[in-house]
């Protein structure tokens, strides 16, 4: 109707009114930062769904979950059609969405648990442990180095020998070990019906191999394939797209080269670059203009790039007129001083009106932040955080989402295992020998009853002191049952764990346990928006993973500056951005200049250019000059060499007293 009619031609330029409106079949957008990638899609989403493609017919690919839901809040805006029918989120939410549906084929019961990293590492120990391995001959790889080289085998489709030889050659002599590892994990992964992050994906592509009846169907499904940042894809995601689509799909990528920072992952730039070479029908569009940023924060950007050999060339033209600031270059005595700074800096930027919500703080790694998250603190500026620890991924969140696991998967030893050690009297070998008599009776499996469950759970054997609060815990366990042995809603769960026995517990077990609480209010406040405990336990998972990007917000509206890696920050944008801890050996990282080579350099440059790339209006790049460490005192550092590359003309050298000279 003409009530919601979209101003194509006005919204968009001319390169990504073509994009948009581009015809049947695939199309390729390749453009720099801030050029309306996002937007291009954005919009041709509201294209198709304006011309009538079902909303269900189109799958939308993004790099964080929140993204997809950004995007489609977007596209509800412009277009009345209930977009939440559309199949949007990150290729594993995706995968996870398949795997649910046709779990039977992969040899997965209903209800299967998705393992987050220190789940996996758990696993991973319980492998190596009972499965005769050899591991003090030789150097013999930790549980998380164990999951980081099959994880890369996976993505990068190459075998483990492969990986062992390219990265990591001092454990060549134990890759037989490492072998039977990986034989006996996932083994062990079927047996307790757990897949882990990286099975989403596998998984999914080893379906729609295996059962030409699904591709079929799902490529009728799939009419019309979005994906942003696809710089970023690895093999196996690039497979299943490609599965997806097939030669005659409609299919349409967009990203940026110069934004390729997840190749330590496993991502391959080739899928963009050479795309066209597999999709030679393929339109490739070009957008060249800049709408984000002010001509000063573009120029330094563009110069930064300059830097890499190996790239697309881009002319980057600015669209923003007026006369911007200079970037601030600000050198500061040490960390602290720099926190002092960029606090300082914040509540005078807050006086002059900017909204907390439009200032980040950006770093390489998540240590760089804790200085400032103190100051922050300290001066009652509040912040969000999107790296480290997260919210999902603590221990009172976890054992919590033990029971609801084990209640929702009756062969999840690992929840099981979790959750009975939280027993006071209960160790870890009476703990395995629980779990053994569980599975021997076989109550493992079928649908139980809230009786049913509860007979079966006092039957197993405890330590004699444990006897009182194994009875309470089983209880509550099978009142995560109803009388029909169908699993209540989430709420309902969290109140039953909590006033059963998880308050007791956590009171004995941590210091900060009214905190603590308050964030399980907050889970149990987030999960009423979930009828069914698997989405919600998938939702979990898929929040704590390598793609992590929300919290429960206690109140969304509350404003806060963000803190965040560069990884995390892409596809953002910010009035104003600071960059810290740009000195030689944190961006680019130590670790990088010694051993990544040129390639890890470049790698590095790209992360910069990223993190310049996210400030709209003011960007402040900002390093101590003395840093402490507790092994070497006080170390002088040089600026990073991505600084020293500038020309000092782009930037403005502020020169800021410290407070501690
Ligand atoms: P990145 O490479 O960082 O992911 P991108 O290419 O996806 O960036 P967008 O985030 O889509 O860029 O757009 C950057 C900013 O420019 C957004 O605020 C967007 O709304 C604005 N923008 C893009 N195109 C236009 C346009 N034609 N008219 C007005 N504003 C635009
Ligand atoms: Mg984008």
């Amino acid at each position: 109707t003409a009530a919601h009619r979209i101003n194509y031609r006005a919204e968009l330029n001319d390169q990504q009114f073509a994009a948009v409106t581009s015809p049947p079949g695939q199309a390729l957008v390749i453009a720099g930062a801030g050029s309306g990638k996002t937007r291009t899609l954005t919009y041709r989403v509201a294209y198709l769904l304006d011309n009538g493609i079902p909303p269900e017919n189109i799958l939308l690919l993004t790099f964080t979950n929140k993204a997809a839901r950004e995007m489609l809040e977007r596209v509800q805006g412009l277009v009345p059609v209930e977009t939440n029918r559309l199949w949007g989120g990150t290729f594993h939410s995706i995968g996870n969405r398949l795997l649910r549906k046709h779990a039977d084929r992969l040899g997965l019961k209903q209800g299967f648990s998705i393992m987050d990293r220190e789940d996996q590492k758990d696993l991973m120990d319980t492998v190596v442990s009972n499965g005769n391995i050899d591991t003090t001959t030789y150097r013999f790889p930790k549980p998380e180095v164990l999951g980081e080289i099959f994880s890369l085998a996976d993505n990068t489709g190459k075998s483990v020998r492969e990986i062992l030889s390219t990265r990591y050659p001092y454990f060549e002599p134990v890759v037989d070990g490492i072998l039977k590892v990986r034989e006996l994990y996932t083994e062990k992964k079927l047996e307790t019906n757990n897949v882990d992050f990286d099975d989403l994906l596998t998984m999914a592509v080893r379906l729609m191999k295996e059962n030409p009846d699904l591709l079929e169907r799902y490529r009728r499904t799939f009419q019309f394939i979005l994906v942003d940042e696809y710089q970023d894809t690895n093999l196996l995601q690039c497979e299943l797209i490609d599965l997806l689509s097939g030669e005659q799909g409609n299919l349409m990528v967009v990203g940026d080269d110069a934004q390729s920072i997840y190749s330590w992952r496993g991502a391959n730039v080739k899928n963009i670059l050479e795309f066209p070479k597999r999709y030679p029908k393929a339109r490739v569009h070009k957008i060249e203009v800049n709408y984000r940023s002010v001509p000063e924060v573009l120029t330094l950007a563009n110069r930064t790039i300059e830097g890499n050999k190996d790239q697309f060339r881009k002319a980057l033209q600015p669209s923003r007129e007026g006369k911007g600031t200079l970037p601030a270059l600000v050198p500061l005595d040490n960390g602290s001083a720099q926190a002092a700074f960029v606090a300082q800096r914040i509540l005078e930027l807050r006086d002059e009106g900017i909204e907390l919500d439009e200032i980040a703080i950006i770093y390489r790694a998540h240590f760089h932040s804790l200085e400032i998250q103190m100051e922050l603190t300290n001066r009652g500026i509040p912040f969000q955080i999107t790296s480290g620890l997260r919210f999902f991924e603590q221990a009172h969140v976890k054992d919590v989402a033990a029971f609801m696991k084990f209640a929702a998967n009756r062969l999840d030893e690992v929840s099981f295992m979790r959750m009975v050690r939280l027993v006071p009297g209960i160790g870890s070998s009476s703990a395995g020998k629980m779990w053994e008599h569980w599975v021997k009776n076989g109550s493992a499996l079928g649908t139980l009853t809230h009786e049913e469950f509860s007979k079966a759970l006092l039957g197993i054997k405890v330590p004699k002191k444990a006897t009182k609060t194994w009875e309470q815990t089983a209880y509550t366990l099978s009142e995560l049952v109803d009388a029909e042995g169908k699993l209540v809603p989430p709420p309902a769960m969290i109140r039953s764990i909590m006033e059963g026995v998880y308050e007791d517990y956590m009171r004995a077990k941590f210091k900060n346990s009214d905190q603590r609480k308050q964030d399980l209010e907050q889970l149990s406040n987030y999960s009423v928006r979930f009828t069914d405990v698997q989405e919600f336990l998938s939702q979990l998972a898929l929040v704590s993973g390598v793609d992590t990007d929300e919290r429960p917000a206690a109140s969304p509206d509350t404003e806060a500056v963000t803190l965040t890696t560069a990884h995390q920050a892409k596809g953002l944008e910010w009035h104003t951005v600071f960059a810290v801890w740009l000195a030689e050996g944190m961006f680019p990282n130590n670790r990088v200049i010694e051993e990544g080579g040129e390639e890890g350099l470049e790698e590095e440059r790209r992360l910069f250019y990223v993190t310049v790339t996210r400030a709209k209006d003011e960007l402040y790049l900002t390093y101590p000059v003395i840093n402490y460490q507790a092994r070497d005192g006080e170390v002088l550092q040089r600026p990073s060499r991505f600084l020293q590359e500038l020309p000092q003309n782009l930037m403005e050298k502020w020169n800021v007293r410290s407070m501690f000279a």
